[in-house]
Formats: C-alpha cells, sequence, structure tokens
C-alpha cells in the first residue's frame, strides 16, 4: 500500500486545515495509508509523524491555524538536517510527501526531492508570494480581515477625523495592501513593487478634506521600505492633520478560512494526492484563472507574476 506524509509549514494560514482534510480523505479514498508531520521540518527530524484515518481530520473544515502545527526549523536547512529528515521517511516507508507552505517550505520540499522523495507542494501563506500561482491558501481570509479592521478603523478616523495608516503584511509582496485598499475603499495604498509617491498622498489627503472628506485610510504594506512612523511624521508635517499608524500583525494570520480558501485548499490538495496516484513527481499546485495547475517544483519556484499596473492605476482612480 503507498504511504505518503503530509506536514504544514513556514507561516500559518487559514485554510491549510482544510487542505490537510482534502488530502487525508483523498489519499484514503485512493487506498494510501497517511501520515501527518506535526510542526512541519522540525516535526520530520523529530519523527513526530501519526497515522491520519478519515475521522482525524473531522470538524476542522471551518478552523484557522493548522491542526498539525507549524514551524521554522534552522536545523532543517543543513545538508545534516535534509539528509536525517529523508532517513525518518525512509523509516517510516513514505514516499511522497505533501507540503503546504511557503517559498521556504517549498525550497526545502526541492532539496528533498533531490534526494529521491517525492513531493507535491500546495501553496498555503497569506501573501501571495508565489509567483507562478495566481492565489496562495489564506490569502483570500487575510484580505477579508484587513476589510474588518478598515472598517472598524474608518468609524475612528472619521469621529476624530483622522488619517490612519493601516500597516498590512505580505512580505515583499503587496498584494494584500492592493486588494483590501482597492476593496476596502482606502485613499491611497502604499506597495513595494513601485516608488513612494508621497507627494501625491498627500495631495490626495489635502483634496479630500477640502471635499468633505472626514478621514483619510492609507493601506502600507510591511514590505515598503519607509517605516510606518517616519510616512505618518511626513503626512502630519505636509498636511496639518493628525495621522495614526496601525499596524495589524497577527490578527491577518487568524480566523476561519473563506468560502474561497476552503475551496482552494480542497482542490489543490486533492489534485496533490492524484498527481501521485498517478505517478507524478516533484509538482507545485497552483490555480490560473479558475483552472488548478501543476509545474515542476524547480520551474515554479523561479516563475515570476509580472506585476499588474492595471489593477494600481484603477485603485488610484476609484480612491480619489
Ligand atoms: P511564509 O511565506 O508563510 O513565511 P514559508 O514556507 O516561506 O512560509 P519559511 O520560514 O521561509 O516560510 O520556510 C519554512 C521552512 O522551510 C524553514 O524554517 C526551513 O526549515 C525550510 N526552508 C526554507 N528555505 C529553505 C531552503 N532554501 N532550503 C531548505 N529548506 C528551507
Amino acid at each position: 500500500m503507498q504511504r505518503i506524509g503530509i506536514l504544514t509549514s513556514g507561516g500559518d494560514a487559514p485554510g491549510m486545515n482544510a487542505a490537510v482534510r482534502a488530502a487525508v480523505r483523498s489519499a484514503i479514498y485512493y487506498e494510501m495509508e497517511v501520515y501527518g508531520i506535526e510542526r512541519g521540518y522540525e516535526g520530520l527530524l523529530d519523527g513526530d509523524i501519526r497515522e491520519m484515518k478519515v475521522s482525524s481530520v473531522s470538524d476542522i473544515l471551518q478552523r484557522g491555524g493548522t491542526i498539525l502545527r507549524t514551524a521554522r526549523s534552522d536545523r532543517f536547512m543543513t545538508p545534516e538536517g535534509q539528509k536525517r529528515a529523508v532517513d525518518m521517511l525512509e523509516n517510516f516507508e513514505i514516499d511522497s510527501l505533501v507540503v503546504v507552505g511557503g517559498d521556504g517550505s517549498f525550497r526545502g520540499a526541492l532539496e528533498l526531492s533531490k534526494h529521491g522523495v517525492c513531493v507535491m507542494g500546495v501553496p498555503g501563506t497569506i501573501d501571495n508570494d508565489l509567483g507562478y500561482t495566481d492565489y496562495t491558501i489564506g490569502f483570500d481570509t487575510a484580505v477579508n480581515t484587513v476589510l474588518g479592521a478598515i472598517s472598524n478603523i474608518r468609524d475612528t478616523s472619521s469621529s476624530h477625523e483622522r488619517t490612519t495608516i493601516i500597516e498590512v503584511m505580505g512580505r515583499r509582496c503587496g498584494d494584500i495592501a492592493i486588494h483590501a485598499g482597492l476593496t476596502g475603499g482606502a485613499e491611497h495604498v502604499l506597495i513595494p513593487e513601485e516608488d513612494d509617491n508621497i507627494n501625491a498622498l498627500c495631495r490626495k489627503v489635502i483634496e479630500g478634506r477640502k471635499r468633505g472628506k472626514l478621514h483619510s485610510i492609507i493601506i502600507k504594506a510591511e514590505g515598503v521600505a519607509m517605516p510606518s512612523q517616519e510616512l505618518a511624521d511626513i503626512i502630519k508635517e505636509r498636511t496639518g492633520l493628525e495621522t495614526k499608524i496601525v499596524i495589524l500583525g497577527y490578527i491577518q494570520r487568524g480566523g476561519s478560512p473563506s468560502a474561497r480558501d476552503r475551496m482552494l485548499a480542497s482542490r489543490m490538495a486533492f489534485k496533490a494526492v492524484e498527481l501521485i496516484k498517478e505517478g507524478s513527481v516533484n509538482k507545485a499546485i497552483g490555480v490560473i484563472g479558475d483552472e488548478i495547475v501543476h509545474f515542476d517544483m524547480a520551474e515554479a519556484l523561479e516563475m515570476k507574476r509580472p506585476f499588474d499596473e492595471g489593477i494600481m492605476k484603477m485603485a488610484n482612480i476609484l480612491s480619489i
């Protein structure tokens, strides 16, 4: 009987549980044995591995985080660590591994594949920073969480007639900022992919006030080089308006996954198991348009999604 392993790695993302559930249940459907590895590569090195049954993944679809837990593992980064990980998989007779995580987790999987382990990457990260796929699991939920925060912050910003900078996650990727800024009606969005235009930002804030706006919301991606405090000081100096900062932080990682993330996670993890069943090796699963796709892991990690200038232009036009 074929035996596969599954782990979640890197930052947790809403929808990882839906991916674990789909992988476990589809593997069992295809008459495979499936083992859950706890705390990502760190747990693999420690042999924290247990067999999963249909009931092991009951009642988790709606839960944020990951029941397998996750970790960042320095030990796994070394050749010795990777050798130990391969030995551990051999001890448990696991020949295929589904890795749910981001760029770093996929790079780790690629290293394992060089030792003959069949790996399947399912993209689980709120940052949406994997270039081969339009969306990653957790991104949609994170954007919705930011939307909720914008709505609450707008109430208090209006009441006090303030300008508020909301700093959002995404590492070097501005997608959370763009999507939340556009759909949340922010006055301005700052992202790492574009040069900051602080003059335009201040002009917009001033013009908005002249037209009777009570507040301004500025969404700033964490990857933007200028610190939020420095930006707040500049805005206050140039506009004379009180400017507050809200760093949303880890609330963006938590919460029950959106329907869209549950669907994406289920489809991608199901595909990963199907590919293993068919004898495919070392693939990264993604979505382009509405189609579930897969690429060779090594190639996927080199792919870059071109920056969508059109969406930023639209955001600027609509946010006047
Ligand atoms: P997120 O985008 O949410 O941060 P991630 O998967 O990119 O997720 P990382 O911390 O970068 O998170 O990677 C997770 C783990 O993968 C690391 O702790 C490490 O054990 C392993 N890893 C990362 N990069 C490499 C690499 N180049 N080679 C081997 N293993 C790696």
